[in-house]
């Protein structure tokens, strides 16, 4: 039913009927910052000969592209800490078939990368800031330091990878009270601010859980400290890719909320993720996933890997398990590729 005979367009599509044409590309399962919600500080890293190595990673990407994947985000760990990302970028950007480009980053070397990658073909950067507090910021990341972010984000936008998003994962007890100076990062400037729900991991399952803060406490929030958000277009918010499209009037930019967990946008998913070690994970919340990278070692061959690759994402989940209470155990975020 799934072999390649069944898909002449060569497309992939799961039984659902969603054609799944965006791929999320860890790089690295390492990171120069130990978020709370991610990883632990003492986090143990894969053998780098556990990875796929540049030659491998452009085979898989090449066989993706040619299955109509034309959209495409790096991610990790962090991204920008593995060797050779620009010439990686450079690789990516000119594969046929892929049209977008972008990467999720933590920032923190983005003021010496942002330039180099953007002229690799990178075409715009999600920033990973949950807090505009230098000391919260240094309590959530563990390690890092929001100047040098911010030195990051004038990098990025100097260098045209734009529209710029931030990603802020709020946590109780650790940032919901930063959330109103977060969004008003979006009235003088035309970034998309984007609070994301904490979704339970492996090792930190049971912390996500408690300290989950939702989209609409979230707007409460913001309403009680400044001005209500107003949804755009529709009454629950305009979907852009997974999130929900809110703004104050007047205001150059966007706030979003993805709220996987309590609004799961499932039915419209159409993501695949590729790990740093070469595995094709269906969902990001279903530790189901199929090898790529042991047959290619093996001497699979473009055709193989295709196959490979069409029954995996016809046989994607529907969607994720939270709701009754089934977590993904096998890999924690930095693990899969967020
Ligand atoms: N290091 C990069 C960064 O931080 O942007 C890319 C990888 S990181 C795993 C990708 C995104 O996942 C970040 O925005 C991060 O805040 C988010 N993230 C990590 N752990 C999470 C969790 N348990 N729930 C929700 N989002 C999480
Ligand atoms: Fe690193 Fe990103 Fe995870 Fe933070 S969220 S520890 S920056 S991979």
């Amino acid at each position: 039913m799934t072999d390649l005979q069944q898909h002449p367009a060569q497309k992939a599509i799961d039984r659902f009927g969603r054609t799944i044409n965006y791929l999320r590309v860890s790089l690295t399962d390492k990171c120069n910052l130990r978020c709370v919600y991610c990883m632990p500080e003492d986090m143990i890293f894969r053998p780098q000969a556990e990875l796929m190595q540049d030659h491998e990673l452009m085979a898989l990407v090449r066989v993706f592209a040619s299955l109509g994947f034309n959209k495409y985000r790096l991610t990790g760990g962090e991204p920008t800490v593995r060797q050779n990302i620009v010439d990686i970028v450079g690789g990516i950007a000119s594969t046929p078939g892929v049209t977008s480009l972008s990467m999720t980053t933590n920032g923190i070397l983005l003021d010496e990368l942002a330039a180099p990658l953007a002229k690799a073909g990178l075409q715009r950067v999600n920033v990973s800031i949950d807090t505009l507090d230098p000391a919260r910021f240094k309590r959530i990341t563990r390690w890092g330091s929001l100047d040098k972010v911010w030195a990051g984000l004038e990098a990025a936008e100097q260098a045209g990878l734009t529209p710029i998003k931030i990603n802020a994962v709020v946590v109780k007890g650790f940032n919901e009270a930063d959330v109103t100076e977060l969004a008003k990062l979006t009235i003088a400037r035309d970034w998309q601010v984007r609070f994301i729900e904490m979704m339970p991991f492996g090792d930190v399952a049971g912390f996500a859980k408690e300290q989950i803060v939702t989209d609409a406490q979230i707007r409460e929030r913001i309403a009680q400290d400044y001005l209500p958000l107003e949804p755009v277009g529709v009454a629950n918010g305009r979907m852009d890719g997974e999130a929900r499209m809110y703004r104050f009037p007047d205001a150059k930019g966007e706030v979003g909320f993805i709220s996987s967990v309590t609004m799961p946008f499932c039915a419209s998913c159409n993501r695949a993720r590729l790990t740093a070690d070469g595995v094709l994970r269906l969902c990001l919340l279903r530790d189901k996933e199929v090898d790529l990278l042991t047959p290619l070692r093996h001497g699979a061959t473009e055709h193989d890997l295709k196959r490979i690759i069409l029954d995996g994402i016809w046989h994607k989940p529907w969607g994720h398990g939270l709701s009754d209470d089934i977590v993904p155990l096998t890999r924690v975020m930095s693990q899969i590729g967020g």
